[in-house]
């Protein structure tokens, strides 16, 4: 029976997670390796399975082609291509997005397959396995342009504690959406703000507006503690090879789709609160004081604290928006480019 169960709860988990949108994490670990593969290459060809996956107009997507890249980099939870003549590509994954590395010339798969852009050294496939396409590709000239793309979150591990601790208490919200909305901080979805949350021992839905300085200094440094340990942990897990399994489930993972499993560091079974198309996990020893969160009020509440999809999530843009400055200057928040840790090929 035990056995059973368990085996049950394996199904669950993988069923609802295993297409879990790439985050900071997962997308610099993209991005290292991209730039280590293409960057100084040609980009000869850009051949599309889907129109639709393009949602930029002018200018034409053919134009970058025949450029050579200049450097990939992020954008909070995007990839950005940078080329010569201004002109940068701009790939966000959403949920079920994947890239491939592959031969120079190789077929984009039938079905799953949406794009591959061409270079001498090799093909990057993009792939979603998902019905609703909803990964996207847009071409812009100009670094305003590049700009304008930019939500507007705080690059968390640049941030310090003071400009951490604005940032969280300039809406108040709960935990759980603070954490994942773009427009506040950059590059943290579902899984590693569950995870955030659990290292900070605090209630997803905790209000931002009623925490103590002492908990903001938690939060703060269960941030940066989870997303580089996380970072290291995946660049170490792909090695020398193209990250094929970045965002797959991961069992290591402390709460996130272990919902029924038991806590790694006080053994309560982890909880959920499911709310619009998705759910958030603690732990209710560690972070809300032993009370279940999963009535209808707090559902609701967390639902009600949400945009109406995904899509509108990702998509915000921020009111705050700052004055424009060049990308690669320092002060912008949310586009950085780690350098691998190790040495380049
Ligand atoms: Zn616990």
């Amino acid at each position: 029976m035990h056995v059973r169960e368990s085996a049950l709860r394996h199904v669950h988990v993988i069923g609802l997670f295993s297409h879990r949108m790439p985050e900071l994490p997962d997308v610099t670990v993209y991005m290292e390796h991209l730039d280590r593969l293409v960057r100084g290459e040609i980009l000869r060809k850009v051949r599309l399975a889907s129109p639709f996956v393009v949602r930029s107009v002018q200018p034409p997507i053919q134009n970058v082609e025949g450029r050579r890249l200049l450097e990939v980099t992020r954008l909070g939870k995007r990839l950005v291509f940078s080329f010569e003549e201004n002109l940068f590509l701009v790939l966000h994954l959403m949920i079920a997005g994947r890239l491939k590395w592959k031969a120079p010339g190789a077929p984009i798969p039938r079905k799953l397959g949406l794009l591959a852009l061409d270079f001498d050294a090799g093909t990057v496939l993009l792939t979603e396995a998902s019905p609703k396409k909803r990964a996207w590709l847009r071409l812009v000239a100009g670094e305003d342009a590049l700009i304008a793309l930019d939500p507007g979150g705080l690059e968390p591990l640049g941030a310090t504690r003071e400009v951490f601790s604005a940032r969280l208490r300039s809406e108040n919200h709960t935990l759980k959406r603070a954490l994942t909305d773009p427009t506040l901080f950059s590059g943290i979805g579902n899984a590693y703000s569950d995870e955030i949350l659990h290292a900070a021992k605090l209630s997803p839905v905790a209000l931002t507006s009623r925490l103590s300085d002492a908990e903001v200094a938690r939060l703060h440094d269960a941030t940066k503690k989870t997303l580089l340990d996380w970072t290291e942990r995946l660049r170490l897990d792909a090695g020398e090879k193209f990250p094929e399994k970045v965002t797959a489930f991961r069992p290591e993972m402390a709460v996130h789709g272990k919902h029924g499993n038991p806590c790694p560091a006080c053994a309560t079974p982890v909880q959920r609160i499911v709310y619009a198309d998705n759910e958030t996990n603690y732990c209710p020893a560690c972070q809300t004081g032993g009370k279940l969160l999963a009535d209808r009020s707090l559902s609701r509440l967390l639902h009600g604290d949400w945009p109406k999809s995904l899509e509108e999530m990702e998509e915000r843009k921020s009111s705050r928006r700052m004055p424009a400055v060049r990308p690669t200057g320092e002060p912008r928040s949310s586009r950085t480019r780690a350098r691998p840790s190790r040495a380049p090929r």
